[in-house]
């Protein structure tokens, strides 16, 4: 009835340190034009959506067994493709694969943070890292950015070299900002730090520069790469998250991994997904033309939008980027308030999406 569960958090003996959070929240609110998610806006082709619901269907007559623990079939199509997308060469032993790379991220903390350590991020950056660090009761040790939200490696090494912390959270292209960290910079900052470097590369796929896995070779003891089917694979539905790192790495992870964590049905679907990776990626070639077409007529408008080479763009500049946010939802399209002042974020959706969106920037007031 009515009343049950009528009791307050607040009552309930939560953890001291969780109390009074807030949790992760993007609204999902029921507009015409969502652009606030950094999601893929192409629907996958009929055809992959024929192989997983085949792929699904095979799987299901086997649903009264566990699934492959390892999800071994999975990481080596992983592998395969991250060694043609990258150029690494890499297999199944070194890729680990989870419910998103935020169950990735989590896993990471869970081996390499927890109570009495520290895991350090240079902030504006994916709000999930402290939220995550907060839930393995990693201590987070928030760092700057610069002024115009790019990454300084050489301060940022000389940071990390001075807080030493256990993890270092590199997110490249950064979001919510949207650029990539050079080569050399990571480099900078592994040679600085005194554990495990985390690079965060969720939007790699529309990004020209080249992935932190480069580095593996020369960094196998720290580097680890965080990747995503959840962007330029149009499959954040289906929760699959990856990672690319040393062999021994992808070992220490089996110690906190719930058994069976990704189901027979998550791992099909992927499985089913990466055989249509070329006609899914064929979206990211457009989806960065669109972000160049959108990043230039915001300009045109008179605003700054920051350089991306992701698939959403920071822009300001707003007196009160609250109200203008509104002002957004009320001519139905969702954008993002990450809390940067005098500044909104928006996702690239499709040419229309984009259209509807930069119409309605002509009557925001700023
Ligand atoms: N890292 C970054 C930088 C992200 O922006 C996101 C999604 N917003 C994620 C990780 C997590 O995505 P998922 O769990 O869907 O893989």
């Amino acid at each position: 009835g009515e009343r049950s569960g009528a009791v307050t958090t607040a009552e309930l003996p939560l953890r001291e340190d969780l109390r009074g959070r807030t949790p992760y929240g993007a609204p999902q609110l029921d507009v015409a034009v969502r652009l606030n998610t950094n999601e893929n806006p192409y629907p996958p082709p009929d055809a992959l959506v024929d192989d997983v619901a085949a792929a699904t269907r095979e799987a299901a007559a086997e649903l009264h067994r566990y699934p492959d623990r390892d999800a071994l079939a999975l990481r080596r199509d992983l592998a395969d493709y991250l060694s043609v997308a990258t150029r690494v060469l890499v297999s199944e032993r070194n890729v680990w694969a989870a419910n998103g790379s935020n169950e990735i991220l989590q896993q990471l903390l869970q081996a390499f943070g927890g109570p009495g350590r520290t895991a350090l991020g240079f902030e504006p950056s994916y709000s999930m890292h402290p939220i995550i660090a907060a839930g393995t009761r990693t201590e987070w040790a928030p760092a700057p950015r610069a002024a115009d939200f790019s990454l300084d490696t050489a301060r940022a090494a000389e940071i990390v070299a001075e807080r030493a912390p256990d993890v270092v959270f590199l997110t490249s292209p950064n979001n919510p900002t949207g650029g990539t960290i050079p080569l050399h910079g990571l480099a900078a900052v592994l040679r600085a730090a005194p554990g495990m470097v985390v690079v965060d590369e969720a939007y790699a796929e529309f990004s020209g520069e080249p992935s932190a896995l480069e580095l593996l070779e020369e960094f196998p003891a720290q580097l680890v790469v965080s990747r995503t089917m959840s962007k330029a694979f149009a499959f954040a539905g289906g929760r699959l998250g990856y990672l690319a790192a040393a062999p021994a790495v992808v070992d220490a992870l089996q110690l906190v991994r719930l058994p069976y964590h990704l189901s027979a049905l998550t791992q099909a679907a992927a499985k089913a997904a990466l055989r249509h990776a070329d006609a899914t990626l064929a979206s990211v070639a457009k989806l960065a033309a669109e972000r160049d077409r959108v990043a230039e007529s915001l300009l045109a408008m008179g605003f700054t939008p920051v350089p991306s080479d992701a698939n959403f763009i920071l822009f300001g500049r707003f007196t009160d980027a609250r109200h203008a946010w509104q002002s957004y939802v009320d001519q139905g399209v969702l954008i993002r308030d990450v809390g940067i002042e005098g500044h909104l974020r928006v996702t690239i959706g499709t040419p229309e999406e984009n259209d509807a969106f930069l119409e309605a920037g002509k009557e925001i007031p700023r």
